[in-house]
């Protein structure tokens, strides 16, 4: 195994597949399967879940809503996805707990640092949810930040693309893939990885990033077991 304690980050916009809004079923159960492989391998698995395909902070203002209230909205979206995610991994029969940055007891337990560690040291997956807690982050600052706290190896993004490119693969034909980068070389050449509070996060503390294709079946498996997939930045 390439590492010993992962954090992965999903987007909420994966989990819609291929719906305009909410959570597609298939999706959900196939993120699920994928985890459980790396569980079963002995990989100590935290996750970080966005909210994007609920709610976005940047959404409130269209309806009327201020930006520090659609912010708090869009956390709370990401533990309606941190629960469904539980739910699915634990009908597989993988060991949860969901922590949020937001207090909510009577549905997961805060976010606590030590309490974290130590579900994971249990072997439990734990699914941080309510991003860093504050508005005006992302859930990728979320990510940088609890794989930071938690002396987590890395920070696996999954997407729906296979790594870094020097322009959107989905709109430039001619986007080349990268395969290794350091972080001054996404600096310099302006690539987009993820948002600069979540990136310089990661910068500074040398916690490497693997951009990677979550969509892919068997990709994370192979990814922590050391195959050449996705971009890493580090
Ligand atoms: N959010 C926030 N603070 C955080 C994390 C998230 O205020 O620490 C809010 C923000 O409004 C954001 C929304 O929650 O738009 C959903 O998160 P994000 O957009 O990162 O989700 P993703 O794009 O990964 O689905």
């Amino acid at each position: 195994m390439k590492y010993k304690r992962i954090l992965l980050k999903l987007s909420g916009e994966a989990l819609m597949g291929d719906q305009q809004y909410g959570i597609d079923p298939t999706r959900l159960e196939q993120y699920a399967n994928e985890i459980k492989k790396v569980v079963d391998k002995g990989l100590e698995v935290a996750i970080v879940i966005g909210g994007g395909n609920i709610f976005r902070g940047m959404q409130a203002d269209r309806i009327g809503i201020d930006r520090v209230q659609g912010d708090h909205m869009g956390m709370l979206a990401t533990c309606i996805n941190g629960m469904a995610l539980q739910s699915s991994l634990e009908q597989q029969g993988v060991y949860t707990r969901l922590m949020s940055g937001i207090q909510m007891d009577k549905v997961c337990e805060p976010f606590i640092r030590r309490r974290a560690v130590r579900h994971l040291e249990k072997g439990r997956v734990v699914i941080f949810s309510a991003g860093t807690g504050s508005p005006f982050f992302t859930t990728d600052s979320a990510a940088s930040l609890r794989a930071i706290e938690i002396e987590a190896d890395v920070v696996l993004k999954g997407t729906r693309v296979d790594g870094i490119y020097t322009a959107d693969p989905e709109k430039d034909p001619k986007a080349v893939k990268l395969e290794e980068l350091s972080f001054e070389e996404v600096l310099r050449k302006d690539l987009k990885v993820m948002d600069m509070t979540a990136f310089t996060l990661c910068r500074e503390n040398k916690l490497p990033i693997v951009v990677f294709d979550m969509n892919k079946p068997d990709n994370l498996i192979r990814l922590v077991e050391g195959a050449n997939i996705g971009t890493t930045v580090s």
